[in-house]
């Protein structure tokens, strides 16, 4: 199958060429068509399997169609996305693609002055990729117009529902016309988003990409059991003895991720934390520098990594389980991309067993324990309560608490941290 066979313009199929695209996924092989023949779609799939491309290709050629004669630019597509990130992120493949076409687009989110934004919506633009909250400050200030909106496409929206967005969504949905497509895209189907897809969606294709991750034999995946108060430890010694680059380590909360980055750096490994209480500057910094391997590990949440493009990284970390089954299949998934093998590790203390029983029941097959020498784990420590991130007990995200900033509602605390700081017992030589 070839880009050719799908039904885009030349302007496109350019694009996609200095892209370096040699042929479509099976995510836009599916979609584009789909989409240009003017239908609304349920698509299951994540990042990675080229999901952007899928619906941005479709949906500029759909916008390139002549107008009616009054041809003022006015907003024609929105994007919705869960996180800054992400929204920069379709935000850029946009203006790639685009490239050739005499299309606008501009990128909305929290976090950033918004009188920028307001100049670059006044010059008219013909799509906007918006984080749910700041969209609506902009509606709020009457300072952006939906009322033209052909295309709307909901991206990560089972994010979008984890990080509480549903009702700014909905106030989103009362303002766009209700002739239009509408495209949903989520890497899972909860009930809450089925429900949405049902008030949503007309007469739906249903799209369905495999999961890259639960099947995916090139990531290995390997549990190292250890003491809740020795996981900092542990991953110093692994990062150095092995002479690690370019590790992604998941934490559960915020304030975990950026302490233990700031341990690592003790540790003599240069680290850095994305999460939501992050400034967009030092999130956008923090990415680079991990991207340029100036910096060795990046510490996130799940919440700040989802979407990130971020390719081929070697060596993943789960420093401490997710609360959520289907966020250990993201979290592998950042590894073992296009056909490098990858390695996803995970640093498991006795109170995380449930948790770990989740995931194995969601792959449904047991993870090879290996146990690092002189990391044993204490068998008469006893589990104790783990505190809830994101995605704990259900009432962790109530529904329409407004978040304009876009960051998460994660709302845990730090992990039970060691009492004796073993861990600055010199790993700094090593590696
Ligand atoms: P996405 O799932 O949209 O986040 O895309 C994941 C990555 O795949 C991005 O880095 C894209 O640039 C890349 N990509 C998208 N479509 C293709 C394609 N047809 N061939 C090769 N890479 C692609």
């Amino acid at each position: 199958m070839s880009f050719d066979s799908l039904g885009l313009s030349a302007e496109l199929l350019r694009a996609i060429r200095e892209q370096g695209y040699s042929q479509p996924t099976p995510i836009q092989t599916q979609a584009i068509p789909v989409i240009l023949d003017g239908q609304d779609i349920l698509a299951g799939a994540q990042t990675g399997t080229g999901k952007t491309a899928g619906f941005t290709l479709p949906m500029l050629q759909r916008l390139n169609q002549p107008q009616g004669p009054n041809n003022r630019r006015t907003i024609r597509a929105l994007v919705l996305t869960p996180t800054r990130e992400l929204a920069a992120q379709v935000g850029d493949s946009i203006k790639n693609y685009s490239r050739h076409l005499p299309l606008k687009s501009a990128v909305i989110f929290g976090g950033v002055s918004i009188n920028p934004q307001i100049d670059k919506l006044r010059k008219g633009i013909d799509i906007l990729v918006a984080t749910p909250g700041r969209l609506l400050d902009h509606v709020s200030q009457k300072t952006l117009d939906l009322s033209n909106v052909e295309i709307l496409v909901l991206d990560e929206a089972d994010r979008m529902l984890d990080m509480g967005f549903i009702r700014d969504i909905r106030r989103v949905l009362a303002l766009l016309p209700k002739q239009r497509q509408n495209l949903l895209f989520s890497a899972t189907f909860s009930d809450e988003i089925k429900q949405l897809a049902n008030s949503l969606l007309k007469k739906p294709v249903l799209i369905e990409v495999a999961r890259r991750n639960t099947a995916s034999e090139l990531v290995s995946q390997v549990i190292h059991p250890v003491d809740r108060r020795r996981k900092r430890e542990l991953l110093s010694f692994m990062i150095g003895s092995q002479n690690w680059h370019q590790v992604l380590v998941f934490t559960r909360t915020k304030h975990g991720a950026s302490r233990l980055a700031e341990q690592l750096g003790k540790d003599g490994i240069s680290a850095a934390a994305i999460h939501g209480n992050k400034s967009q500057g030092a999130r956008t910094r923090a990415l680079a520098d991990f991207k340029q391997n100036n910096v060795r590990v990046l510490v996130a949440t799940d919440i700040a990594a989802r979407g990130l493009d971020i390719d081929q990284l070697p060596h993943v970390v789960n420093f401490e389980l997710p609360n959520v089954p289907e966020d250990y299949v993201h979290r592998i998934g950042r590894t073992g991309r296009a056909g490098n093998d990858g390695e996803a590790r995970s640093l498991v203390c006795v109170d995380e067993h449930k948790h770990l029983k989740d995931i194995e029941r969601l792959l449904k097959r047991d993870i090879p324990r290996d146990i690092v020498p002189g990391y044993e784990p204490d068998p008469s420590i006893k589990p104790e309560p783990i505190q809830q991130g994101r995605g704990g007990k259900p009432g962790n995200t109530k529904p329409g608490n407004r978040n304009t900033t876009g960051k998460s509602r994660q709302r845990g605390h730090p992990p039970l941290q060691a009492s004796r700081n073993r861990g600055n017992r010199s790993r700094r030589n090593a590696g």
